[in-house]
Parts: structure tokens; C-alpha cells; sequence
């Protein structure tokens, strides 16, 4: 399907955060999704937690999904994520260093982007139970574009460790 801009889609933000008060920041970056302009929070995903991968030596991740209804186009929807992480105190260091808060642009609508700061799907996504099982809460018939239904992707990945910790608002 072929969106024309300004058209609302539904797209998907993956939250990720394990320093300071990670539910906090998770809340506080859903508040300020909502607050972006053509822009409505439809759903939050239960949060998991799970211990980090790559770089070993760091807390426990927590992470939720975020859908939204957006009139933005998925790269003014990444400056949005990047400045709300920039307003949650995130430095960046080095990839998968401990953070505050990360917010990534997981799906918009059926589009798929392939530039050099944007990549739509989210490449990272398919590898992990920590995205695809709160996308399934939100969404359980979503199909990936150029990756296939979600249930398959999350069979895939059924061997991660990972848990189901409850509401983001029940804290
Ligand atoms: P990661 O989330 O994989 O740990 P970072 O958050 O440090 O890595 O990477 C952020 C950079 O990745 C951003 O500056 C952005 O330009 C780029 N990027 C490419 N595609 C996406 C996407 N779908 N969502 C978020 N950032 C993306
Ligand atoms: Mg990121």
C-alpha cells in the first residue's frame, strides 16, 4: 500500500531503558508521543524485561511497545524520537551501551525506508522477543513488511529469556 504524505498511518515505537528509573522515563517518553503534533498514543504494550545482550556488563532492559496514529512522515517521526531521547538525558556511547531511554521507529504503516539514518522496519526487530512479543500484544495479525506475519517471527524467538512485568501505568 502506498500512503500519500500527510495521511495518518499506524506505526509502531519500540521503548527501551535499564539506568535511572526505567518505567519513569518509559512513561514520560509515552506522555511526549502524545504530545507530538497529527499525533494520538492508540496503545501500550505491557512491559518486559529482559538482561542485555552484546554488552553484558549492565543492568536488566526493560522495553514496551508504543502504537501510534500519525499524520508524520516516518523521518520527522524519527527527529521526534531522537528528541525525546535527547530531553531523557540518553548519551550515546557506544551501540548497545546502558541507556536512559531509547526509542526506535519500528514500523510506520506497510512503508519500508532504506536510507542512511533510517532503516523502516526496524532491522534489529525480527532478532527480538523484546519487540516482537509487545508488537503481538497490540497487533497479533501484523505482517512485517519484507519479513512475514508477526506469529511466525515470535515462534522464531521463543527460546530468549524474557518476562512480562505488567502495565507501563501501574508502574
Ligand atoms: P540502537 O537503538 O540499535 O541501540 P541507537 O539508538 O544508538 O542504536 O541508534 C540510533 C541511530 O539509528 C539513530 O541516530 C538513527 O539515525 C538510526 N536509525 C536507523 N533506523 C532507525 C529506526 N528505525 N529507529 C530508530 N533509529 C534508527
Ligand atoms: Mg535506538
Amino acid at each position: 500500500m502506498i500512503e500519500a504524505p500527510g495521511e495518518v498511518a499506524r506505526a509502531y515505537v519500540g521503548l527501551g531503558a535499564n539506568l535511572g528509573d526505567p518505567l519513569a522515563q518509559m512513561r514520560a517518553a509515552v506522555a511526549a508521543l502524545g504530545k507530538l503534533p497529527t499525533t494520538i498514543v492508540a496503545g501500550v504494550s505491557s512491559v518486559y524485561r529482559s538482561a542485555p545482550v552484546g554488552y553484558l556488563d549492565q543492568p536488566d532492559f526493560f522495553n514496551a511497545v508504543v502504537a501510534l496514529d500519525t499524520a508524520l512522515s516516518p523521518q520527522a517521526l524519527l527527529d521526534a524520537l531522537l528528541a525525546i531521547e535527547h530531553e531523557g538525558g540518553r548519551t550515546r556511547e557506544f551501540r548497545n551501551a546502558p541507556r536512559l531511554i531509547d526509542l526506535d521507529l519500528l514500523l510506520h504503516g506497510e512503508r519500508i525506508v532504506d536510507e542512511p539514518r533510517l532503516t523502516v522496519p526496524h532491522p534489529r526487530m525480527v532478532d527480538r522477543a523484546f519487540v516482537l512479543l509487545p508488537l503481538a500484544e497490540l497487533d497479533p495479525a501484523c505482517v512485517v513488511p519484507g519479513a512475514g506475519p508477526l506469529a511466525a517471527l515470535t515462534r522464531a524467538v521463543s527460546a530468549q529469556a524474557i518476562g512480562r512485568i505488567g502495565a507501563l501505568a501501574a508502574g
